[in-house]
């Protein structure tokens, strides 16, 4: 059966049989509009992301089942980066009329089962036909008590720059399905399957640790350029303090160049995070209990605007702000997940 024998309201009618009753939800789909409650004393934050098919995936070598996770999951990752608590999740879906209704099971099955890992309820959304590729948008309602939700303007000299997990797996394992390879299975799980580093962003901005957060999704260079220009300071990123997985280490010795993927590839969902120098050690305490590797590789300067790059040497070479931007020169021919 495809979408258009099974309808909008009964596409609806499936997805709404899918999702439990929450606390919190006193009407969730079905109604005009969803009736939600948060606690006492907390701010609600709010994030949308939208991807379209062949701009940030491909059926190529993302399943509807990992689709379904990765939309949510890079949505998670927002709230993450806030030190905030997911909560309650909208899916906007447009897919042609001949789309099987197999392939949208499998896309729910994906979008529930990681929302659900997370204590995130689906409370709606929108649901048409697009006239060709399939364009989602989700968006994610999170809460935080008053004052504890972290941005990117409070980096100040003194602050070390840290990283969760490691960098570049995503990146890689896109790059080699685009020249044709298979990535290992770790290496497909990283670009699949990211992990929202909720805990870890929670958890240190309840501690008000970070000074500073965001999630990578655009490649270390870019995001910590947010970070630079939004609290108007410098950093120095030291290139062999990179956190990098054992897969991406035997790339690398194999083609040295591949290291740019991890100063500039995209969709690592990692945390940078800028934490005063004296409180590092707390933090990267926080990260061993929730069990995410937290790795200082640099530190906000003084003097120097923009990024810096140490090599191995000793040499110091300015960083790009290189990353994926929509409306930049060269986009339109490869999807970027
Ligand atoms: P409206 O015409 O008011 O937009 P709809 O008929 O589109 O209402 O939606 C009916 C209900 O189903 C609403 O609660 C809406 O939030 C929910 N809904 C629609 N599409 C989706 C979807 N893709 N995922 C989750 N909920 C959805
Ligand atoms: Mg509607």
């Amino acid at each position: 059966m495809n979408l258009s024998e099974l309808g909008e309201f009964g596409l609806i009618d499936t997805i709404r049989a899918r999702v439990a009753s929450a606390p919190g939800v006193h009407r969730g789909i079905g109604d005009d509009a969803a009736e939600l409650e948060i606690p006492v004393g907390h701010r609600l934050l709010t994030s949308t992301d939208l991807l379209l098919e062949n701009i940030h995936f491909s059926f190529a070598w993302t399943s509807a089942e990992d689709l379904g996770h990765k939309a949510v999951a890079v949505n998670l990752s927002d709230i993450a980066a806030m030190g905030g608590t997911p909560r309650f999740l909208y899916i906007g879906l447009a897919c042609p009329a001949a789309t099987e209704v197999g392939q949208l099971d499998a896309f729910v099955t994906g979008a529930l089962a990681e929302a659900g890992a997370h204590g995130v309820t689906l409370v709606g959304g929108d649901t048409c036909r697009s006239p060709g590729p399939w364009i989602i948008s989700v968006t994610i309602e999170g809460t935080a008590p008053a004052g504890v939700a972290v941005g990117r303007d409070g980096a100040r000299p003194g602050d070390a720059v840290l990283v969760s997990g490691t960098l570049g797996d995503s990146a890689l394992a896109l790059a080699l399905w685009q020249r044709g390879a298979t990535p290992e299975a770790f290496l497909a799980a990283r670009h699949c399957r990211p992990e929202p580093r909720i805990a870890l962003g929670r958890e240190l901005a309840q501690a008000g640790l970070a000074t500073a957060m965001i999630d990578l999704s655009d490649g270390l260079a870019a995001d910590l350029g947010h970070i630079l220009e939004a609290s108007g300071v410098g950093a120095e990123v030291q290139s062999a303090a990179l956190p990098l997985s054992p897969a991406f280490r035997a790339h690398l010795a194999q083609r040295p160049e591949l290291f740019d993927l991890a100063l500039a590839g995209g969709e690592d969902y990692e945390l940078i995070c800028t934490v005063p120098v004296e409180r590092v050690a707390a933090a990267q305490a926080i990260a061993a209990r929730v069990g995410v590797p937290l790795t200082v590789i640099g530190a906000i300067t003084f003097s120097e605007p923009g990024l810096q790059l140490r090599v191995g040497n000793g040499a110091v070479r300015p960083l790009r702000r290189s990353g994926y931007e929509h409306f930049g020169r060269g986009t339109g021919e490869t999807p970027v997940a």
